[in-house]
């Protein structure tokens, strides 16, 4: 076929498992299964939101305000910028895409550290760059600016804080990343769980407005998926200077965000109640499973997200536990395919949290 050939070793996304799936392959019923695999949240849809989607629903008929003003506006007031700093997408993923496509081709290298976000290096494949990796998935101030010097990269991802590991550079030292950088490279803040950090620990949080002032190669990069609970609406944005946004706007594809879609997230970003208490559910419950992993001797990664990561010793395999918790209908995720022996478990509800430790707790007692 006509195909171009570095389709046939192309990698996917690997998406936590869906609830119709276990529905399906381990008969569970769907009402009993605790899915903390996706970094969802775990209050579901605000009911605010709920009501605007269905109030919206009737203007299906009509295409989106491809200039978004609505929610530019909102997003432009949030962050105190102005609206032609604002870029929407299908996701931040959708940015991601655009950025990468924006500036990377055959050969161009990418710089991400060792262990992040899955999508920078499957978009850079599309696009057949090439992805340099710091030596440590943590992220490392000292390690991205000798990286960087080192192989010139016209790209760098910094994930702050880094799924899956939950790990976040201090504000001073993204800085001092951005300051040992030339203006010529592009670099993206990912900020997909930004407001976790910036809740827990207030050296942490990167403002915007801050960044696009000073360093006009820089774009911040933040999601409705996480904190506003709308992952199925596919809602993200970027936040650059003004020339920035628009060069990287002619990517964009018109009507990219649906009618529903910008009402919902605009609704979601008044819903102060709703982030409030997703935020200290977050960090009350993180505690149940830091307990849990400090009285059984699992190794964690201080989180500033909405999910822990444990690595696991020896004597546990991810992979078997993992499959042994699909089984009980709770899925989780497994960090196996990142090359690293350890579970990813997003903060859920504290009676969802109960029923993981418990069953994990069973399984190694066995
Ligand atoms: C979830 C996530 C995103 C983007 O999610 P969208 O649903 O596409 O907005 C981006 N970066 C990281 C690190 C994430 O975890």
């Amino acid at each position: 076929m006509g195909f171009k050939k570095y389709l046939s070793s192309l990698k996917s996304y690997e998406a936590g498992k869906p609830i119709e799936l276990i529905v399906r392959d381990y008969g569970v019923k769907e009402k009993a299964i605790i899915k903390l695999a996706s970094n969802e949240n775990p209050l579901g849809t605000s009911k605010r939101v709920i009501k605007i989607i269905k109030k919206e629903a009737k203007n299906s008929y009509r295409y989106p305000d491809d200039s978004m003003f609505e929610l530019k506006t909102a997003l432009a007031k949030k962050y105190n910028v102005d609206l032609n700093n604002v870029i929407i997408g299908q996701g931040s993923d959708q940015i991601i895409e655009l950025l990468i496509k924006a500036t990377s081709n055959k050969g161009d290298k990418i710089l991400t550290s060792a262990l992040t976000f899955a999508m920078y290096e499957i978009y850079a494949t599309h696009n057949q760059a090439e992805i340099i990796k710091t030596k440590d998935g943590i992220h490392n101030a000292e390690q991205f600016i000798d990286e960087y010097k080192k192989s010139k990269p016209n790209l760098v991802f910094l994930c702050l804080p880094n799924n899956p590991l939950g790990d976040c550079l201090d504000k001073d030292e993204v800085f001092r990343i951005l300051d040992s950088i030339s203006s010529d490279t592009i670099v993206a803040l990912d900020c997909a769980y930004g407001e976790f950090a910036a809740y827990k620990d207030k050296n942490k949080e990167i403002k915007p407005k801050e960044i696009i002032k000073k360093y006009k190669n820089c774009i911040y990069l933040g999601t409705f998926s996480k904190l506003y609970g709308l992952g199925g609406l596919r809602v993200g944005y970027g936040i650059a200077d003004s020339k920035f946004i628009d060069l990287l706007s002619r990517l964009r594809a018109p009507f990219n965000i649906t009618n529903i879609s910008l009402k919902a997230a605009t609704v979601a970003l008044e819903d102060f109640r709703f982030v409030k208490d997703t935020l200290k559910n977050n960090f009350k419950e993180m505690e149940a499973y830091s307990e849990f992993a400090k009285n059984r001797n699992i190794n964690f990664i201080e989180s500033y997200t909405n999910f822990i990561t444990f690595m696991l010793p020896k004597t546990i395999d991810s992979s078997i536990l993992c499959e042994y918790l699909l089984k009980q209908g709770v899925i989780i995720r497994d960090l196996k395919s990142y090359g690293i022996n350890a579970i990813r478990i997003t903060i859920g509800t504290k009676k969802q949290n109960k029923i993981v430790i418990k069953l994990i707790d069973k399984y190694l007692k066995r």
